[in-house]
């Protein structure tokens, strides 16, 4: 197999594996506990707490366990919007379906959200947002970086337009988080998401960043978990393993660049130099060193990706989340229509070879010209 979907889902590394291997065995005790055996875990998930801490810049009391970064993203957006009177919501098109179908269920309550459009190459146009701050505006909920395409997000611009305007700034950072230098002490986020899977850990565990001082109301009610911030039990294993994953993600980013890039402009290269009627979507340099999303004209993304899939390729034609959906691309159709429903993402990661490259650009060619008949 070779796989090409990592902005999907990453494979659980060995040592996080091994990291967590423990507290699904001999360490099973619960950490709110007042005997030792369950008490002792409390540090155990302290540390990686600080960990996931480190990897952003933050301080450990600004993390947050969750379930997942939908539940992140629901939660940083319900406690913008829950601590104050206001009713409007910033966000843009091509945002991931859990801020988007969050943001249309509150629609249904009342609020009103705007929907900022990208440039045909992913883009986010600055002074769009400028323009559609009102004093209403309780929050901007915008990623980092976006998963189909891997566009980046003037974060630190949109950061300052957000604080000028005395806006809180929600960032959905899943996709940048072990692929981008992330730093919360210089890029005033509120809140940030991001979650284990797409880091080398499980998927079921994620966290959210909360501004020291930023508002915050729970999403989630309960014990006292979290002091008091999210109710539930915490999920010590996972837990372990975000914090094994950030500690690793964190130590080898730099490599995870050098590693990858070079990799994925020669897939990119070769497919939009040998295969007809092909185009890159998103931004040529402002994007993920990892990705790359191409239109094929003429050719169903679907039917591409079933033939590659013949040749063991796991590529996507967009969002895992919504890959049962007959809908094309939201991503790709806000930012050129006519591409949406032929366009394929490739993800890589770093045990990508230049091996594997050659054997995929030669799988898309004999695919294309199958399909092309
Ligand atoms: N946001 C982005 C940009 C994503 O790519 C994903 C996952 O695909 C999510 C949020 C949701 O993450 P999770 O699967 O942990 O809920």
């Amino acid at each position: 197999m070779i796989y090409l979907d990592h902005n999907s889902t990453t494979p659980v590394h060995p040592e996080v594996l091994e990291a967590m291997m423990p507290y699904f065995g001999t360490e099973w005790g619960n950490p709110s506990s007042t005997y030792r055996f369950g008490a002792k875990l409390k540090g155990v998930i302290e540390t990686a707490r600080a960990e996931v801490a480190k990897l952003i810049g933050a301080q450990s009391r600004e993390i947050l366990f969750t379930s997942c970064a939908t539940e992140s993203n629901n939660t940083a957006i319900h406690a913008a919007i829950t601590t104050t009177d206001k009713r409007h919501i910033i966000t843009s098109m091509v945002e991931h379906s859990s801020v988007l179908n969050y943001c249309r269920a509150l629609e249904g309550r009342g609020y009103r959200v705007t929907y900022l459009p990208v440039d045909p190459e992913g883009l986010l146009i600055l002074t769009d947002l400028d323009n559609a701050i009102t004093d209403q505006t309780a929050v901007v909920s915008l990623m980092w970086a976006n998963n189909e395409t891997g566009v980046l997000f003037p974060v630190n611009e949109i950061a300052k337009v957000c604080r000028s305007r005395g806006v809180l700034f929600h960032c959905d950072a899943v996709q940048a988080v072990g692929k981008v230098d992330i730093d919360v002490r210089t890029t005033e986020v509120d809140y940030l998401s991001l979650t284990g899977h797409k880091l080398h850990a499980p998927k079921g565990i994620g966290a959210l960043y909360v501004r020291r001082k930023a508002p915050f109301k729970p999403l989630i009610y309960g014990g006292h978990q979290e002091r008091m911030l999210r109710g539930g039990t915490e999920n010590v294993p996972l837990i372990v393993g975000l914090g094994k994953a950030a500690e690793m993600a964190r130590k080898h980013l730099a490599d995870f660049n050098t590693q990858v890039r070079p990799m994925r402009d020669a897939l990119e290269h070769s497919i939009l130099t040998s295969v007809p009627n092909t185009e890159l979507n998103g931004h040529v340099s402002q994007r993920l060193t990892n990705t790359t999303n191409i239109t094929f004209r003429g050719i169903e993304s679907e039917s591409l990706l079933i033939l590659l899939d013949h040749y063991s390729i796991c590529a996507s034609s967009g969002s895992a989340c919504l890959a049962d959906s007959e809908d094309p691309s939201h991503v790709i159709n806000a930012m050129k229509p006519y591409a949406s429903r032929h366009a394929v993402r490739f993800s890589l990661g770093t045990d990508i070879t230049k091996h594997n490259v050659d054997t995929v650009v030669r799988a898309v060619k004999e695919a294309i010209e199958k399909l092309s008949i």
